[in-house]
């Protein structure tokens, strides 16, 4: 109901923000919560900027730190009946480093994430449909790393770059030689998951720093035949964990790490010119300035529904991260 009520007036983005507790180290050596939810039911935050000045951003909702997986995938939930009808979405969390993107989107075994319960919801979905729509769906892990593409689910990565292609130049966009591996069940999902983020790991002496500066995109292709009328869909769903969004420190800019941090500020300013362009009902939306929005096309923009998670931190040692993102964040509305 979010979604459809108040997409006439606003386009198709969605922006939720969610706010992580402030952790153990953060309240052993001092750190001061800066963050307000008194209005949070009516999708404010503030931030407290110094004595009693606050900046407050609306959003389409606010999690606090009290709010759990459970919560933050009830209000997401709506958009898997939109795959399943047919619309292109796309899912993203988007942050500084150690604000809960993953949190958000893998989650853990314990407290299973966006990913986990949207699949799980599109079984559910599927199999309660299953006389008058077949469903097939099928599964691809991409990590973008320096505006380069890697197929997770690709035993023998070849070293040809991945390129992406658009269908019959109006179709789909894909890329020639991604693996699809099809799925009947949440259990095989969660197998193909995992050969993914091993595949993550290999090549990288700290995955922890790798994932926080790649983008980790999980495809959902479900196509649909009515079998009433024989007709049928083609529908993506993207799920994605964003690069940390934080500024590189001055004494790191050099080297590998500059190369990085310039890849990582252009794909997601080009994430913020196109959705910012879509919002404006912008003429030209420009997709093809990173690897990022190309990919993510067909799901932003036209009738496709997307949905940004921005994730912060409580903590005043972050203050300047929080507005950062909470800025870029209301840009996108
Ligand atoms: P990111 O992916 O943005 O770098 P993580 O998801 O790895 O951040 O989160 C950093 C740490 O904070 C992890 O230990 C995670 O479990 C914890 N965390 C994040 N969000 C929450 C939350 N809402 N509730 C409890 N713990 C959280
Ligand atoms: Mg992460």
């Amino acid at each position: 109901r979010l979604f459809n009520e108040v997409q006439e007036s606003k386009g198709n983005i969605r922006v939720f923000c969610r706010c992580r507790p402030l952790n153990k180290d953060e309240a052993s050596s001092g750190c001061k919560a800066i963050v307000d939810f008194d209005t949070a039911k009516d999708g404010e935050i503030g931030v407290l900027t110094g004595g009693a000045a606050k900046k407050t951003f609306k959003f389409d909702r606010v999690f606090t730190p009290k709010d759990d997986q459970t919560d933050v995938y009830a209000d997401a939930s709506p958009l898997v009946t939109s795959v399943l009808d047919g619309y292109n979405v796309c899912i993203f969390a988007y942050g500084q480093t150690g604000t809960g993107k993953t949190f958000t989107m893998e989650g853990t075994e314990k407290k299973r994430g966006v990913n986990y319960r949207t699949l799980e919801e599109l079984f559910r979905i599927a199999e309660e449909r299953k006389e008058t729509v077949s469903y097939s769906i099928s599964v691809s892990v991409l990590e973008v790393y320096n505006e380069q593409i890697r197929d997770l689910l690709d035993p023998n990565p070849s070293s040809k770059k991945l390129e992406i292609r658009q269908a019959g130049g109006e179709g789909f966009h894909h890329i020639p030689g991604v693996v699809e591996t099809k799925v009947g069940s949440i259990k095989e999902v969660w197998d193909v998951l995992q050969v993914g983020s091993n595949a993550r790991a290999v090549g990288s002496n700290n995955v922890n720093e790798h994932s926080s500066r790649s983008h980790c995109m999980l495809c959902i292709m479900v196509k649909a035949k009515n079998l009433m009328n024989g007709e049928c869909t083609k529908s993506k769903l993207w799920l994605v964990d964003l690069a940390g969004s934080e500024r590189l420190a001055k004494t790191d800019a050099q080297g590998e790490r500059l190369k990085e941090a310039q890849n990582i500020n252009r794909s997601l300013s080009a994430l913020g010119d196109v959705i910012s362009a879509l919002a404006n009902k912008s003429s030209h939306i420009p997709y093809r300035n990173s690897k990022l929005t190309h990919l993510l096309q067909d799901s932003l923009g036209g009738d496709a529904k997307a949905l940004m998670f921005v994730q912060i931190s409580p903590s005043d040692n972050d203050q300047g991260e929080t507005l950062s993102s909470l800025n870029f964040a209301s840009r996108v509305r």
